[in-house]
């Protein structure tokens, strides 16, 4: 039993990579990506004395020519399973540009082919939910957060005016989960189409550009968080399932020049770097089973902490960029998702 136990909760955490593919903006380089197979990937390395190599096994490796489609269906099932009362992490993480956003929303212009996991994952929820109407009613509702500097702020305020500086809105974390919500007093809307759901991704989209133009690019310095909370009702037995999916679009993993950075920046450095650690620390001490887990280390793994370790699953998708000068970055994204696998 226990043996079991302890196998469900290695089970539970897996780990994706993905290559972007090189934009059509840029002249063709040489990638780093020597070899994709479907669990490993091999890095070339550029050395004085000719090229090293390097390889890397993952649950699941998807090249540059993988699609939307493709990478979602390879995660449909476990995001299905928020419907059986599971919770689900899923982070995206990895340098600045190399296709988080993208994996998890969709490029700029996002079209039905290009639409990300979030728009996917959503509009599946309500397919299967619908197709489950005999013997299930299902409630769905979305809350969307940001942290940024170890603080948290709400994405879907809607002010009306906008007139209200965004900054101002920081919400106080509540450590106890209360209803099950690891953040009460974020907006909480109930959806039921995915329509609803594009509208408010739109709306969080929006507020999370007031803060960029004021602070210089912050999306890829801040983590955003859509969490969907599912409660269903079995019609029959009257029992209820809580689930809930959070889909992490992680703050850029690259290093900062401590020489270079300074003030504010520097500070953003730290607080990323920060929690960047201490979600691999909570993440590497689920995998090795060890019996302390430090979640109290930000604020990110506090927000999660009943949705990481447990019953829970965790998958962490790290991406990476295909250049030549990315290689450094690269490889310490690889290893920092080998230590969690
Ligand atoms: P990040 O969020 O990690 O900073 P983005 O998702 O913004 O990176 O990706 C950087 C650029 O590369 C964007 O223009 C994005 O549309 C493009 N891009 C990323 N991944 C892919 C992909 N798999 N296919 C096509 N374009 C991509
Ligand atoms: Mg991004």
């Amino acid at each position: 039993k226990l043996y079991n136990q302890v196998q469900d909760l290695k089970g539970s955490i897996r780990v994706y990579c993905r290559v972007r593919p090189f934009l059509s903006t840029q002249p063709i380089y040489s990638s780093t990506v020597d070899n994709v197979e479907d669990g490993s990937i091999t890095i070339s390395i550029p050395s004085k004395n000719g090229k090293g190599r390097r390889s890397f096994n993952f649950n699941k490796v998807f090249g540059p020519a993988a699609s939307q489609a493709e990478v979602f269906s390879d995660m449909q099932p476990l995001i299905r399973s928020v419907l059986d009362g599971y919770n689900v992490c899923i982070f995206a993480y990895g340098q600045t540009g190399s296709g988080k956003t993208y994996t998890m929303t969709g490029p700029k212009e996002i079209t039905e082919k290009s639409q990300g996991v979030n728009y996917r994952a959503l509009s599946d929820l309500f397919l299967t939910a619908d197709q489950r109407r005999d013997t299930f009613c299902y409630d769905v509702s979305v809350q969307m957060i940001e942290i940024y500097n170890e603080q948290v702020r709400d994405l879907l305020v809607t002010d009306g005016s906008n007139k209200r500086y965004p900054f101002s809105c920081y919400i106080k974390m509540i450590n106890n989960s209360h209803r099950g919500l690891s953040v009460p007093d974020a907006c909480l809307v109930p959806v039921s189409s995915t329509r609803d759901v594009i509208e408010l991704m739109n709306l969080g989209q929006r507020n999370r550009a007031v803060g960029a133009t004021a602070l210089n690019d912050r999306s890829s310095r801040s983590h955003s968080c859509l969490t969907v909370h599912v409660q269903g009702r079995d019609l029959t037995s009257g029992t209820i399932l809580r689930g809930c999916l959070h889909l992490v679009d992680l703050a850029g993993s690259e290093r900062v020049d401590k020489s270079e950075a300074t003030g504010d920046r520097l500070k953003e450095a730290q607080h990323i770097n920060k929690s960047l650690s201490a979600l691999g620390d909570v993440i590497a001490s689920l995998a090795q089973r060890n019996q302390h887990v430090p979640y109290r280390n930000s604020k990110l793994t506090q927000l999660l902490q009943d949705s990481l370790g447990g019953q829970a699953k965790t998958l962490m998708f790290v991406h990476i960029s295909p250049e030549v000068d990315a290689v450094g970055e690269t490889i310490s994204t690889l290893k920092f998702a080998e230590r969690v696998a």
